[in-house]
């Protein structure tokens, strides 16, 4: 009986190995991306108005600062 507990602590490890690696992707999503405030204000039909985002934005870039990351996506 020993053995299939150990078998249970090893499978519950694992489980919550992968469920860690699941949070940190949710956390660091691959890719360009908005700053989540320069979302909500594009949401709004505005423009971010902190002064690192409008600086970033001016070199085409998103707020790193903010959360945002990579090239600013190419308006249509
Ligand atoms: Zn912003
Ligand atoms: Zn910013």
């Amino acid at each position: 009986m020993k053995s299939s507990k150990i078998l249970f602590v090893i499978a519950a490890m694992i489980g919550a190995t992968v469920a860690f690696a699941a949070e940190v992707k949710k956390d660091a999503p691959a890719g360009p991306h908005a700053a989540k405030c320069c979302v909500k204000a594009e949401k709004d039909g505005k423009t971010c108005g902190h002064e690192c985002c409008v600086a970033a934005a001016k070199d085409g870039k998103n707020c790193e600062k903010c959360g945002g990351a990579g090239a600013m996506a190419a308006k249509k």
